[in-house]
């Protein structure tokens, strides 16, 4: 049989139906099942996704084969109506509407009114007796077909720096102008027909043709200039972002025209069957009296609400669908409960009123807020709509973050104007006064004030005042700057890289689009977005929502993998356990030397790195332990009964090489050494490439005492809590090992501290014994590191530098133009490359459990929060994800999500 491309769709004899997205993309599979389910469609065909490719490779002409098809289904769309295409007498009209497989609102082109011509347009008047009508539907596919066919379909560059759409906009306000006319429905029937005149001569005058005045060529220039629109630059941006293939093409939708445009007794809408933004369960929507198409969206007039329900604001001086058309509502209200039945979740439809008639034009699944994702999918549980695996699916990970954070209140947040924008670093809302200093913040928060700390970048001696803040604003850096890695890690509002501040620190004032906001006026900030605002917008907290908390339950029953989080103090573990982790995969032992309480174990810690002799290092180590032993037990006991990965001491010693005079003076001084001596041991400890210098396990194999000295502080610690009755589960975790032998002898120093441990305690502590893998060598020798290694933690932040060999930190300079050329589709510090350094981690999982089958495997980078990531790590067979506290909700509902994928 030769291939079929055009599906007919109407009363009877319906070809499509709901399941053919992929044939007839969502607009026209959804209109071919509305038609099947008895709902009043006006009648049409669709010709499916597969000619656009045909199409689009093959000259951009039409076949015979598709003229004929065509041809058969228009004979059928004119039965059902009762019309006919390019008749003098009974004219029928149509829509050519694009639809892709997947919404891509607002990318593709649609035109309306298509067949209205010198023909037809006599006929037209006499039947419906409204001239008026009959130009404004005639002014109405000028001003869109030369926009869609006449310009864009033929790639025009729009003359002088403006489209043609925009010139035809703009003669027409004149046009109302002289006349005096306020809105579109003032224009009589002689100044539409005069307009469109006027119309006709510009473009012709602009665009060097004429517009077509033969009905069949009208509807050919319309099917193909929607196919066309699929590579519309507009349409292939949004691609990209999206992730659609180039391949899918889209379908066009020709369908007999209704008229919302026919006078007061005719309308066009569009409605969701409940509130797309908070989710209630309540018919929500928008519609004009006589208006046609996107009249609704486009914004010329207000439109009024659908019920007395939903009025707002903006909108409660003007009368509702329910009031004024009260049997067309109810009809409306049938058809909402019918499709929402039929789909099971809730749609966003299209509705046009021709004179009294109803008529609907368009279904689909409605976007929605995480709000509302989360309330309609615990409401229509309840309800019985859907099952718990639906639920579990319906919020998307990402939506979480929104439910976790306080959040600036998007009803309030429209009425504001941004004063500057910025890179989304932090979600969530802040409000505070401004403080430009981490010390400030610290004492403002200190006095009970709510500050935003703006910098014009942060470092890590920020970190005090960053915690202290509500919010951080920086005018440099990216998503992965040190400002955005610690505000997500807190779960705090952050927006980095606000180019167009002007920061002046000494006069503690900055400025922005010619204004200046001094320190203490107030700013908000919409992390989520990256926005900036003056002033105080209203916040709204979501945290504490009990239904969150019952659908976290549900999601928790569909998971597998499991979830721990990256926390480096007792506070960290504890907000992470409220989140549901269970466990630690990252406790990293240097985070005491940043921050709050760290000057004397950071001071300690200089003495160790400069001392000169072994002797004097021990002191030094001696000296660290009761700090760090500190940390490990509060965190321990914060995480008793779960598992907690402690990592031995990572960072590159310099690090921690004292720059200041002072701290280097002071330093000399309990060192009983000079300044210079200081100085010059500092510049032997400097590395060229410190990330792949002295690092990890390497400062063990030089220093073993700094390892047997971490190692004592986590079985002392797991002694005493088991003597105090907890159960202190420590994981020892070795950083950046490329081979067993290093693995072996730190093993050697573990057994002996634990024996040593035990004889002084008498508890035989357990614990298991791992590495973290981040180099790809141990990846390829994963069997080998298994022989030895309990269990394996992937450190994918420097298995991706490394596997890359891109430095993470310099990536700035080069990442955006990969991903803007398409080289790299996402940013692999970000998401896992699946393709390539997926392979490392499928090998090592692989090489690891041949040697040792019970091996447990985790992954602790930055990506274990990232869903995609998630969904990898489940079909990898790892046990666990951990990522930091406030991703943990999000990375279990994840891993539901890719076991409920798994299962289908
Ligand atoms: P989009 O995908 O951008 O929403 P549509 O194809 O849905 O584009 O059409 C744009 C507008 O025109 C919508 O408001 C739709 O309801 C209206 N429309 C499309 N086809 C018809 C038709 N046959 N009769 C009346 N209105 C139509
Ligand atoms: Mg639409
Ligand atoms: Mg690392």
């Amino acid at each position: 049989m030769a291939q079929k491309y055009v599906y007919f769709f109407g009363p009877s004899g319906t070809e499509g139906d709901a399941s053919m997205k992929n044939a007839l993309g969502g607009k026209g599979a959804n209109l071919a099942e509305m038609a099947r389910l008895g709902l009043p469609v006006p009648a049409g065909f669709t010709v499916s996704t597969e000619y656009c490719t045909v199409y689009l490779d093959e000259g951009r002409k039409f076949t015979d084969l598709l003229k004929r098809e065509v041809a058969e289904a228009m004979a059928k769309v004119e039965a059902a109506m009762g019309m006919k295409y390019g008749d003098p007498v009974n004219p029928l009209l149509v829509s050519c509407r694009s639809g892709a497989r997947r919404s891509m609102p607002g990318m593709m082109e649609t035109v309306l009114n298509v067949g209205l011509c010198s023909a037809t347009i006599p006929g037209l008047i006499r039947k419906t007796n409204n001239p008026r009508f009959v130009y404004d539907a005639y002014r109405r596919l000028i001003m869109m077909y030369a926009d869609v066919v006449m310009e864009k379909a033929e790639d025009l560059e729009p003359s002088q720096g403006k489209g043609i759409r925009k010139i035809l906009d703009e003669m027409l306000d004149e046009y109302k102008r002289r006349k005096g006319c306020k809105s579109d429905t003032d224009l009589t029937a002689d100044d539409l027909k005069s307009l469109a005149e006027e119309f006709k001569k510009t473009i012709k005058r602009i665009l060097k043709k004429d517009f077509p005045d033969d009905p069949w060529e009208q509807a050919w220039g319309g099917i193909g200039a929607v196919f066309k629109s699929w590579n519309g630059r507009r349409a292939v941006s949004y691609r990209r972002i999206e992730g659609i293939p180039d391949e899918w093409g889209t379908a066009v939708n020709v369908q007999a025209m209704v008229f919302g445009n026919m006078g007061d007794h005719s309308a066009t809408g569009v409605a969701f069957s409940r509130n797309p933004a908070t989710g209630e369960n309540k018919f929500y929507g928008e519609w004009l009296v006589n208006a046609q198409g996107e009249d609704v969206v486009a914004g010329i007039r207000t439109p009024n609400p659908l019920n007395e329900a939903t009025k707002n604001e903006q909108n409660k001086h003007l009368g509702s669908l329910e009031q004024q058309m009260p049997v067309l509502y109810k009809q409306l209200d049938a058809i909402r409960s019918k499709l929402e039945q039929h789909y099971q979740d809730m749609q966003d439809i299209e509705f046009t009123i021709q004179e009294g008639k109803l008529y609907m034009l368009q279904c689909r699944n409605g976007k929605r807020t995480g709000t509302a994702a989360l309330n309609m999918a615990m409401d229509m549980l309840q309800e019985k709509l859907i099952d718990q695996p639906t639920a579990v699916m319906r919020v998307e990970p990402a939506q979480l973050d929104e439910l976790l954070h306080p959040i600036v209140d998007p009803n309030e947040e429209k009425k504001h104007t941004p004063i500057t924008r910025g890179l989304p670093a932090g979600p969530g809302g802040a409000v505070g006064k401004i403080v430009f200093t981490s010390a400030d913040a610290v004492d403002w928060t200190g006095k009970g004030k709510k500050v935003i700390l703006v910098r014009e970048e942060t470092n890590p001696e920020d970190v005090e005042g960053m915690r202290a803040a509500k919010g951080i604003l920086t005018a440099r850096g990216g998503m992965t700057s040190h400002a955005a890695l610690v505000a997500r890690g807190w779960g705090k509002c952050c927006i980095v890289g606000a180019g167009e501040l002007r920061i002046d620190l000494a006069k503690k004032v900055l400025t922005v689009g010619g204004k200046a906001y001094q320190e203490g006026n107030v700013l908000t900030l919409n992390g989520t977005r990256g926005l900036v605002y003056a002033g105080a917008v209203k916040m709204m907290d979501a945290s504490e929502n009990p239904r969150l908390a019952e659908f976290m339950k549900i999601v928790d029953k569909h998971r597998k993998l499991g979830v721990r989080t990256n926390a480096d103090t007792p506070a960290d573990a504890r907000v992470a356990r409220n989140f549901g982790a269970e466990g630690i995969g990252l406790f990293r032992t240097e985070h005491m030397f940043y921050g709050e309480g760290s000057d004397e174990p950071l001071f300690v810690l200089r003495k160790m790195i400069l001392s000169s002799t072994e002797e004097e290092r021990r002191r030094a180590v001696d000296e660290l332990y009761p700090f760090v032993k500190r940390d490990i037990k509060g965190t321990l006991e914060a995480m008793d009964g779960l598992p907690v990965t402690i990592r031995l001491l990572d960072p590159p010693l310099h690090e921690f090489v004292p720059q200041n005079e002072d701290a280097q003076a002071e330093l000399a001084q309990a060192l009983s050494i000079t300044v210079a001596d200081i100085k010059r041991r500092g510049e032997q400890l400097h590395e060229t490439n410190p990330m792949m210098g002295h690092r990890g396990v390497r400062l063990g194999i030089t220093y073993p005492e700094v390892t047997e000295m971490q190692v004592r502080a986590i079985l002392q610690s797991a002694a005493e809590l088991t003597k105090e009755g907890k159960h202190p589960h420590p994981e020892i975790m070795v950083p950046v090992t490329c081979d067993v032998g290093e693995l072996d002898v730190t093993r050697v120093i573990v057994d002996r501290v634990h024996a040593e441990v035990k004889a002084a305690t008498g508890v035989d502590v357990q614990f298991l014994y791992g590495t973290m893998i981040e180099i790809p060598r141990a990846c390829l020798l994963a069997d080998k590191m298994a022989k030895t290694s309990q269990f394996f933690s992937f450190g994918t932040n420097d298995l991706t530098q490394m596997g890359f060999g891109f430095s993470r930190d310099d990536i700035a300079g080069f990442l955006p133009d990969y991903l803007s050329k398409n080289i790299l589709k996402a940013d692999p510090f970000q998401t896992i490359d699946q393709e390539g350094i997926g392979q490392l981690i499928e090998m090592a999982v692989q090489k690891g459990r041949q040697a040792r089958p019970d091996l447990k495997i985790g992954i602790c980078g930055e990506q274990g929060g990232d869903p995609a990531s998630v969904e990898f790590c489940y079909k990898s067979g790892l046990n666990y994800v951990s990522c930091s506290p406030f991703r943990v909700p999000i990375a279990r509902l994840a891993a539901a999500q890719a076991t409920l994928k798994g299962k289908k």
